[in-house]
């Protein structure tokens, strides 16, 4: 339901003196053309930041007050429709939160308009003023029966009271390891930004706590924006900063925003960043835009992930748009990691040995509690018997963890029971009718799916092409490698006697909402022995029994054309094993030693001989050796154009034209950039739409995003023209994370 302008939070404009230009932030479609601010008249003066009710053609939209434009609008205020309400109630949005939306809008070649709303909770845009006003208004006083305040004064009176009844571990008192200790002393001496490099288990998240703590006392008003990569790693996180937090700082003060939450619940938590009443907002790379009038600590937890960049709309990375934000709004900004990105890793190599030194490179790298990190084990998987999915000496392994009473964890990145079913008479394959991609077989449901378009079928009984009934699964997929792991474990049984019990977690069986706190909760309380999982359980847990982690078959990634996948899989790797021995005392007390497994056919690919060596740097410095040779990131800057057509001609056409354009428009710093030809992506169909790409790279940062910039009117006029009437869209991907 639109917001009705005759509700009391919406005062018309009051009428008679000549009314003022505002520039108003509205999402229009960037594909249409109109990027930038609308004007519109008011008769008094609004502040910039404002929330107004605005008409667009025929609609009512909602948009934010802007600052005038350098070059206003030629038109004269009685050609201008007036604002139709002002949004009373919220205080107007901080120049410090327009100038982030006003880089991010330039930096990602979006509009201004377009990353303002969308930085905005969706429930605002929508609900009725009844509604809002009610969030608005201060929470009555509950009535309070005699026992609820007794136990609230008992509560006030023992400030850990929350902690406690909530059965979390209280950390007040928590004396800092040497190493935490002396990054906590550099991070008062310095200004940041900082990359903490910690090996998974040496306590960056307590790292983290303190320093949010710290900022927090000092100042009544500060708050902290937390970042973690999923949202399956903000409930442990959330309990963690609530533990602390709620105690010291009331229960109110550590609030959550991702893209799990309901309408209403994202925008009570936004309200509650935006008026200061939130000290922490932890949140996945959406949160990057909250409001928070009081930001003084910005932490980005594992900040190489992948997840940090927004692959849809505006493909902004939140990490970048964070250190921007920290930089703009004298925030300090930490981020952490066991393996950073190769990015971060360059950006803090320090100047003394030649590097940029734009970030404080701080290192924790032993575990907690002399908890060691685990050994690492390569199975050569050609000396095995082929199609071997569990070697003998990882079974073994398994099976001794699992008698003794502690926890194995096998990974695999790829959901489903087989990737694809195959008829070995004529070679037919489950294609997906509409995507370059097999159908997954899902045997749970007897189903085909297709994991790129959703597209659904049933299982046939018999091939479709020569009705061979005889059709084979190839391949593994994690709902097989359970199957396959209870058979394989059926007689062996835990110290209780019971039978070894194999669970699994992944996309598929975490959909339902609490589906994933409840397995990850059979996981801790100890009721699955072997869990098996994608790497949505490879990273961040805080597991405290598992001791062997297993990956299975993680060759694939060796073979792909993004330069990026041993960056990727090495750091996946390095997650996993971070799951196994956390707990050093409950190792001792097992006699047990912590063991990260990898099946693979390439044992003396780099990847593996870093990994075993738990050699972070070494990796990363070679990686960076081979990459500045090769003039790729983090040495060059890309941005890639993608095109999407009924035909891939069509597609690369208009990225040819493009191209074209760029050369006979003498589009500044033309010759600073490098256009390479376009070419068909790497998933060149999905959902019956062909994809093409042009890759654009260039040494100077600035020189490239200028270029973009200029070029932008070009593609958007291409687009209008009748040659091109084919494409259904193009997008431009700036720093792209994956080609
Ligand atoms: P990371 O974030 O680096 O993986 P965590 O902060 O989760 O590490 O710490 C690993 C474990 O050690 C957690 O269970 C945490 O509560 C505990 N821990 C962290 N710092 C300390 C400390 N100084 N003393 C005791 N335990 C700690
Ligand atoms: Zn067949
Ligand atoms: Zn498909």
């Amino acid at each position: 339901m639109p917001l009705s302008p005759d509700s009391p939070l919406f005062s018309p404009p009051p009428e008679g003196s000549t009314p003022c230009l505002v520039q108003v932030a509205v999402h229009t479609p960037v594909h249409s053309g109109v990027g930038g601010l609308l004007s519109y008249t008011c008769a008094t003066p609004l502040l910039p930041g404002t929330l107004v009710r605005v008409p667009l053609g025929t609609r009512e939209l909602l948009g934010v007050v802007w600052e005038q434009a350098e070059q206003a609008e030629a038109l004269a205020p009685e050609q201008l429709k007036p604002v139709r309400s002002v949004l009373q109630g919220l205080p107007p949005l901080s120049a410090s939160w327009r100038r982030l939306v006003g880089f991010a809008a330039q930096y990602y070649q979006r509009s201004l308009g377009e990353i303002a709303l969308t930085a905005l909770p969706p429930a605002l845009k929508d609900m009725t003023a009844e509604q809002l006003a009610k969030r608005l208004a201060p929470p009555k006083p509950k009535k309070l029966s005699k026992k609820a305040q007794a136990a609230l004064a008992a509560e006030q009176a023992t400030p850990t009271a929350h902690a406690e009844a909530s059965g979390a571990v209280t950390t007040e008192c928590i004396a800092l390891s040497a190493e935490q200790q002396s990054v906590c002393v550099q991070m008062d001496q310095h200004p940041g930004p900082f990359l903490l490099y910690g090996a998974t288990g040496s306590g960056k998240t307590e790292v983290y706590l303190q320093r949010v703590q710290q900022a927090l006392e000092a100042d009544p008003q500060a708050q902290a924006l937390v970042m973690v990569p999923e949202i399956n790693l903000t409930p442990q996180l959330l309990s963690r900063f609530t533990a602390r937090f709620a105690p010291l700082f009331g229960p109110q003060a550590v609030v959550s925003m991702h893209s799990g939450m309901t309408n209403p619940q994202r925008l009570k938590n936004w309200l509650a960043g935006h008026s200061g009443q939130a000290r922490v907002l932890l949140g996945t790379r959406m949160a990057v835009f909250a409001s928070l009038p009081g930001l003084k600590v910005i932490v980005v937890d594992e900040e190489h992930d992948p997840s940090y960049k927004q692959q849809e709309g505006a493909r902004y990375s939140a990490r970048d748009l964070a250190l921007w934000r920290g930089r703009a709004e004298g925030a300090q900004v930490i981020l952490g990691s066991a393996t950073p990105s190769l990015e971060s890793w360059h950006a803090s190599e320090p100047e003394s040995s030649g590097g940029p030194g734009r970030y404080l490179r701080l290192h924790m790298p032993s575990r907690i509690g002399a908890a060691e990190l685990p050994r690492v084990r390569l199975v050569d998987m050609r000396q095995q018997p082929k199609r071997t999915v569990f070697s003998p000496p990882l079974l073994a392994a398994i099976t001794e963890r699992v008698q003794r009473g502690e926890q194995a964890l096998v990974l695999l990145n790829r959901r489903g029971f087989a990737p694809v079913l195959f008829c070995a008479d004529c070679n037919w394959k489950s294609d997906c009718p509409h995507c370059s991609a097999h159908q997954v077989f899902h045997k749970g449901d007897r189903t085909l799916r297709c994991h790129h378009c959703g597209f659904t079928q049933r299982v046939p009984h018999a091939c479709p092409e020569c009705g061979n009934p005889d059709i084979l699964p190839l391949g593994k997929g994690t709902e097989q490698l359970e199957e396959e792991l209870a058979r394989l474990l059926r007689n062996v049984q835990r110290p209780d006697g019971e039978p070894a019990r194999v669970g699994r977690i992944d996309a598929d069986t975490t959909r339902l909402k609490g589906a994933l706190e409840q397995q990850l909760e059979q996981v801790h309380s100890g009721e699955i022995d072997v869990l098996v999982g994608t790497q949505m359980v490879a990273k961040g847990h805080d597991f405290r029994r598992i001791t062997l982690v297993a990956a299975v078959q993680p060759d694939g990634a060796l073979f792909s054309s993004d330069f990026r996948a041993p960056e990727r899989l090495f750091c996946l790797l390095m997650q996993a094993a971070g799951r196994a021995g956390r707990d050093g005392s409950y190792v001792a007390a097992q006699g047990s030693r912590p063991e990260m497994w990898v099946q693979t056919h390439e044992p003396e690919h780099a990847v593996f001989q870093a990994l075993r060596s738990h050699d972070y740097p070494r990796f990363a410095g070679q990686q960076l050796r081979e990459r500045q040779d090769a003039g790729m990131p983090p040495f060059a800057f890309q941005a890639l154009v993608r095109a999407d057509a009924k035909t891939q001609e069509t597609a690369q056409a208009f990225l040819r034209a493009a191209s074209e354009a760029a050369q006979q428009g003498q589009l500044p710093h033309l010759d600073a950039v490098f256009l390479f030809p376009p070419i068909p992506m790497a998933m060149q169909r999905v959902a019956d739409v062909e994809r093409a790409q042009m890759l654009i790279e260039a040494t100077d940062r600035r020189a490239l995003l200028r270029f973009l910039h200029a070029w932008q009117p070009w593609l958007h006029w291409l687009r209008s023209q009748p040659a091109h009437k084919g494409l259904v869209r193009w997008l431009v991907d700036v720093d792209p994370q994956s080609l």
